[in-house]
């Protein structure tokens, strides 16, 4: 059976024989990009040569990308812990033809990849694909050259009401390179519940999602119209944890290697014995967006940036607690976090130092309010009217208790409980009309740097402000 690091490894390794360069993987924080919150994609380092503005030396290139999605227009944190397949951080892998190869050698190398017993070797019965609504030239690709039968087949537009990426057609943003896609997807089989693309019931953990081919075309503008790109390309994005899930013979995700060592360890540092329990899941995912994006430089804050990755270490905290730790627990889960990424932890173990450090700070902080605030939030829930917790309440919790919105919405939604948003945005519009500052709660390192991504602040860069933030540890 494959390891994780193995079938990273074997794709690069595939792709470099078919001409591919092999590029490493960009930072978590889009440099030069205002339009991103954080890597969110393999394409995201190679935009500007879609767009025909940055030239390469290659034509053809090969990643295994860090992403993350939590904020931004791919959010995915909500799902962590509901579904089998979707991580705040997780690795895409992706081949990329910049004006070289198109749709055609596209698919071939993909279904090459997955299906040669040289390479992946998986049972082609069990691979389906979905192409775009009026996509005729990729559908007689899979079906005539290929051989996937008309059944497993699926055509998919783009007016199913779903913004982004649930249709078959990509994009990254608002703005910026798009276009068709064609998705292959994997049959868990019929001992678990789901339905092909497009039906009812696709929802389900039966059939997931591997790989996302997109045919980029067109770049969209700030109206919304789409220009012709200078030359057609095409961009990939294979989920390294899915494909790894579909190898080890696991359905979640959750089952691979990486998860079940990392797993393992929070359950020994928390005293857990179920180890289907939920939070270890949250835990495991989240120890690992957090470690990689203090790692590229975003620094626990009130805003921005910062402000993502700190509401991403509480919701850990608050599972830690929930899961009964005693202590500061999260930053002990990363050196596994650095052995079980084997290559790709590189980056982590760089700075292992900061990361674990800022880390433990931030969940020492936490923890001074977390336990009063869980017990004001149980209370009002006790009370609530109606399944839904009022504004106010969210509000206080925020504003004494250090409770982000979504932590509070994650407590809640556990007892099937909605928060009232709205309520809680007039709060908090209130305390700004009283002229006072957003929050004085927790740490903030703003005097010594400052990054974000929101304002227009032009000071330090992130591994500027990491030098920083790793001076002051070792001094
Ligand atoms: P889904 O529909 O399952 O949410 P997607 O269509 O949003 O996935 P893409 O934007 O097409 O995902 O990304 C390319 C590939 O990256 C997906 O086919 C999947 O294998 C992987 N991927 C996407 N989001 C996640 C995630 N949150 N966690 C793990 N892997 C992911
Ligand atoms: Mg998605
Ligand atoms: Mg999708
Ligand atoms: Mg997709």
């Amino acid at each position: 059976m494959k390891t994780t690091a193995e079938i990273r490894k074997s794709f690069l390794d595939f792709f470099h024989s078919k001409g591919h360069q092999i590029v490493e993987s960009s930072s978590l924080v889009p440099h030069n990009d205002p339009t991103l919150l954080f890597t969110n994609a393999g394409m995201n380092q190679f935009k500007d040569v879609f767009l025909g503005m940055d030239k390469r030396p290659y034509s053809r290139a090969t990643t295994a990308q860090r992403c993350v999605r939590a904020g931004g227009k791919h959010n995915d944190l909500e799902n962590v812990g509901y579904t089998a397949r979707h991580h705040t951080f997780f690795e895409m892998l992706g081949n990329f033809s910049f004006g070289d190869y198109f749709k055609q050698d596209a698919i071939k190398f993909g279904w090459e990849f997955l299906t040669s017993p040289q390479w992946l070797g998986l049972p082609k019965e069990k691979l389906w694909v979905t192409v775009y609504q009026s996509d005729d030239e990729a559908y007689d690709i899979w079906h005539k050259e290929v051989g996937i039968p008309a059944e497993r087949i699926i055509r998919i537009g783009d007016n199913k009401g779903a913004a982004y990426a649930s249709d078959n057609f990509w994009q990254m943003g608002d703005t910026g390179p798009c276009g068709p896609c064609t998705e292959i997807f994997y049959d868990h089989g019929d001992h678990i519940w789901g339905g092909p693309p497009g039906s009812p019931e696709e929802d389900g953990d039966r059939y997931i999602e591997i790989w996302n081919i997109v045919f980029m075309q067109f770049n969209r503008q700030a109206d919304g119209s789409m220009e012709k790109l200078p030359k057609p390309s095409v961009d990939t994005g294979m989920g390294l944890e899915r494909i790894s899930a579909v190898l080890q013979h696991v359905n979640s995700n959750y089952d691979i290697d990486i998860f079940q060592t990392l797993i393992a360890k929070v359950a020994a540092l928390t005293g857990e014995k179920d180890l289907t329990n939920k939070s270890l899941r949250v835990i495991a995912d989240h120890i690992r967006s957090c470690a990689y994006l203090i790692a590229d430089g975003v620094i626990p804050s009130n805003e921005g940036r910062g402000y993502v990755l700190r509401r991403i270490i509480r919701r850990a905290v608050r599972h830690g607690h929930l899961l009964g730790a005693k202590g500061s627990f999260f930053y002990k889960l990363v050196p596994t976090l650095i052995d079980v990424m084997a290559e790709a932890g590189k980056q982590v173990k760089e700075n292992q130092v900061t990361v674990e450090r800022l880390l433990k700070l931030e969940e020492e902080q936490f923890a001074r309010t977390l336990e009063r605030g869980l017990t004001l939030l149980d209370e009002a829930l006790m009370q609530v009217k109606g399944n839904v917790l009022s504004g106010e309440v969210a509000f206080k919790l925020y504003d004494t208790y250090g409770f982000p919105l979504d932590l509070t919405a994650d407590v809640c939604r556990e007892r099937n409980i909605g928060v009232d948003e709205t309520g809680f945005e007039r709060e908090m519009e209130a305390q700004r009309q009283r002229a006072q500052s957003a929050s004085q709660f927790g740490a903030d390192y703003s005097n010594v740097i400052r990054v974000d991504g929101s304002t227009e602040f032009e000071g330090y860069t992130e591994s500027e402000s990491l030098a920083k933030v790793t001076a002051l540890f070792h001094d």
